[in-house]
């Protein structure tokens, strides 16, 4: 079914929202977008921008199946934003190394692999470290070996969330600068959203504000247990051949990207929403930098970035219908996969709101859960 005269609106351009807008746009459905600052000027703008769905890293348990669709979504949209937008948005095969420094790291590698038989859509093998080394000399020889992954990609987030908001523009998608500050209702369904003094009526709302999900709580009467966790990033200019892996060890990871800079990351800080950058994450990343590949000790810091990722307090997201409320729908939670997720975020939650299914199991993300 598609209605263009249903009324959306959703609160939060970051991936989870603009995401949403696209797809209720390509079922004929126009929404607006109600952003406070500006289309991916947070997490979504500037993540590392590495995807993959490989399990028994990061992405596992429920939401390892919408993952792996929402890199379906995103190969698709590797062809169709280009066309669509002319923006490229730098989507290109990227190999994972995963160093390991001991033997247990290198136990729990190889379990790993063998979950990832499974997953016929990557190619995954252990390294032994004469093996690592022949491919990236630059690796420290202090890594006893690697899991090895093909299959796995990255882009430039904000040039991919730009296209992605310019191609659900295109589709009929309005986006409006303002900050939500509450829901209006008749009985339990949602008749509006309110924009200071502003009232906007709708027939529904999707709350995708990524870390500040939380503050809907209380317009909605219910908890939505989501808070902010810092991640910062350098981009550094570094002598040399460019690195054609993405070389990573328990959560820090580095590649050269297309802007000819190396990005390194990450922290994970419990700070609030501080989204300042620090000089003491600066020296942990470059610390765990130096460690996987040493020779970048006279590389030249261009940029230092920070932004907070939405997680909820079982890492899982907060996806579907708002109990206790007719026509609000919650899209958060990313957390460290954001990215990877967002396609099929945006996909799930048009499908709820146009058709009231989904096309993907999402029991597991119902925020009832917070409640019990
Ligand atoms: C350092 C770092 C690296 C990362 N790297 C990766 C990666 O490599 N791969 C990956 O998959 N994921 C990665 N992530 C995670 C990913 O970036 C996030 O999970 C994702 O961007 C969250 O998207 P979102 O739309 O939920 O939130 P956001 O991008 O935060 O967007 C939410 C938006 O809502 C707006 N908003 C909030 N409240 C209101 C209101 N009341 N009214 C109007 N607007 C409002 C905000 O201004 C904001 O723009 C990384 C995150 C960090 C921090």
């Amino acid at each position: 079914m598609s209605d263009s005269t249903m009324d959306v609106v959703i609160v939060g351009g970051g991936l989870a929202g603009i995401a949403t807008a696209y797809y209720l746009g390509k079922q004929g459905v126009r929404s607006t977008v109600i952003e406070r600052d500006a289309v991916g000027s947070h997490a979504s703008g500037f993540a590392y921008g590495g995807l993959g769905a490989l399990d028994g890293v990061g992405v596992h348990g429920p939401t390892q199946a919408i993952a792996t669709a929402s890199m379906r979504l995103h190969r698709d949209l590797a062809v169709s934003l280009p066309e669509d937008t002319g923006i490229n948005t730098e989507f290109r095969e990227r190999p994972g190394i995963a160093l390991c420094y001991t033997d247990d790291e290198a136990r729990t590698a190889k379990a790993n692999l063998a979950l990832r038989e499974k997953q016929p859509e990557y190619e995954c093998r252990w390294l032994d470290r004469d093996e690592l080394l022949a491919m990236e000399p630059r690796i420290s020889p202090e890594a006893i070996g690697a899991a090895y992954a093909e299959g796995t990609v990255d882009l430039e987030p904000y040039r991919f969330i730009l296209a992605m908001a310019q191609a659900a523009e295109g589709l009929g998608t309005t986006i409006r600068h303002g900050t939500v500050t509450g829901l209006k209702r008749q009985g339990d369904r949602v008749t509006g959203v309110l924009l200071g003094d502003e009232e906007i009526s709708c027939d529904a709302v999707v709350i995708a504000m990524g870390p500040w999900s939380g503050f809907a709580s209380k317009w909605l009467g219910i908890p939505i247990d989501v808070t902010p966790l810092k991640g910062q990033i350098l981009r550094l200019r570094a002598p040399g051949v460019p690195y054609r892996y993405s070389v990573g060890w328990d959560g820090h990871y580095a590649t050269t990207k297309p802007d000819g800079l190396v990005w390194a990351g990450t922290t994970e800080e419990e700070v609030g929403f501080d989204e300042q950058t620090t000089v003491s994450a600066r020296d942990r990343i470059m610390g765990e930098l130096l460690r996987m590949l040493p020779s970048l000790a006279d590389a030249q810091l261009v940029q230092q970035t920070a932004c907070l990722r939405p997680v909820a307090s079982d890492k899982l997201m907060v996806l579907g219908r708002t109990p206790g409320w007719e026509g609000v729908y919650l899209a958060t939670g990313g957390a460290r996969s954001g990215i990877i997720l967002g396609p099929a975020i945006g996909q799930i939650t048009a499908g709820l709101v146009v058709t009231g299914e989904s096309p993907l199991p999402i029991e597991a993300f119902d925020a009832a859960r917070f409640a019990a």
